[in-house]
């Protein structure tokens, strides 16, 4: 006879009535360890995301927070491949190899599969599977609509490890649509000023752009150089966002009227020369605190978001129907007490070397990419 036995702390097992069977089983710690690297696999002899150079990674998406170079072998979606190749050139790692969403792969003792993360094109959650316990490692998410990647899919699991960028009550991101309607009117009131969106390239520009033409925004949309690559990548994977135009050698005057995209940094400095008396807006999830967009000179502040917030974070928790939770990267207190008032176990993981809060300032590598928000 079996039996389904949950234990807190060591996941859900089908044990045999034996009284030591599940003595043998393996606890989540031990299937995922954090450790200085990163999230360690020890039965599958791989790292999740990791921040120094590793054997063999699992690479959730290609933010450069969490997707880096000088790896063994790598394994992620092909877009999260693809960006890394991009970014880093053809000798990023040693060997790679793409897989797809649910497609199921033997990694030593344990099994994993790739479910999207609706975070950016390409973001994976990566669901280990050991004996009979499953931990999902969500990587960086968002359960709100994006025509630009794959939707979130919630993933029935014993431990789910969640990000909580933004793991506090007081963000709640509202509908993306009605902030690019706000961008809109103000192009709409200001025809003599350009516009320049502060928006990181990896996915939050491209996001913008889609939603700019899903409000059937159909004029020339202006790149920044240091988006064009990427961008040009999300085209070529059949993402349509209509007709783009690099701003570079565009005569001042013509860009009155228009929308530029930039690298949030770019929008504070002398490059903002070249537009007729630029109004400058920042796509984030922070533009909810008016006093970060007051700091960074945002006139414009747009509370647009490639995270879940507060109230996905905790739909997303409780759908996953899993009894442990373990909290990283962001406002993990928060989140961690609001898991144990649902009965459920919860602990920080204190992994460090993620998105190391956007302040939107520092040079432009660090704040484009790996403080995306
Ligand atoms: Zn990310």
């Amino acid at each position: 006879m079996t039996f389904a036995l949950r234990i807190p702390g060591y996941g859900v097992a089908n044990v045999k009535s034996t009284p030591l069977a599940y003595i043998k089983m393996m606890r989540p710690q031990d299937i995922l360890t954090p450790q200085p690297a990163g999230l360690a696999c020890k039965p599958g002899g791989f790292h999740i995301d990791p921040v120094r150079p590793v054997e063999r990674a699992v690479i959730t998406h290609g933010h450069s927070d969490h997707a880096r170079a000088g790896h063994g072998a790598v394994l992620a979606t092909q877009e999260t491949l693809d960006m890394m190749r991009l970014r880093y050139g053809e000798n990023f790692a040693r060997s790679t190899q793409a897989i797809k969403y649910g497609e199921e792969l033997r990694l030593g003792d344990v099994t994993i599969k790739l479910h999207p993360a609706g975070h950016v094109l390409g973001s994976a959650q990566v669901s280990v599977t050991c004996n009979s316990t499953r931990i999902v490692a969500s990587g960086d998410y968002k359960d709100a609509p994006d025509p630009t990647c794959a939707p979130f899919e919630v993933v029935p699991c014993d431990v789910f490890i969640t990000e909580a960028t933004f793991g506090l009550p007081v963000f709640r991101h509202g509908d993306a649509a009605d902030e690019v309607k706000k961008l809109l009117a103000s192009v709409d009131l200001f025809p003599e000023r350009a516009h320049l969106v502060g928006a990181y390239s990896l996915g939050k520009a491209q996001r913008v752009i889609a939603l700019l033409r899903a409000a059937c925004y159909d004029a020339p949309i202006y790149l920044h150089g240091a988006m064009e690559k990427i961008t040009h990548y999300y085209q070529s994977r059949g993402i349509a966002l209509g007709e783009l135009r690099p701003v570079k050698g565009m005569k001042k005057a013509d860009l009155a009227g228009t929308i530029t995209l930039a690298p949030p940094s770019a929008t504070s400095d002398v490059w903002t020369r070249r537009f007729p008396d630029p109004v400058t807006a920042f796509a984030s999830g922070w533009m909810r605190v008016r006093a970060r967009a007051r700091q960074g000179g945002v006139e414009l502040p747009l509370v647009i978001s490639d995270h879940a917030d507060w109230d996905g974070l905790t739909a997303t928790i409780k759908a996953t129907n899993a009894g442990e939770i373990w909290v990283t990267h962001g406002q993990e207190d928060a989140l961690v007490h609001w898991c144990k008032t649902q009965g459920l176990s919860a602990r920080p993981l204190d992994l460090v070397g993620y998105g190391d809060e956007d302040s939107g300032e520092g040079d432009v590598q660090a704040s484009d990419e790996s403080g995306e928000a």
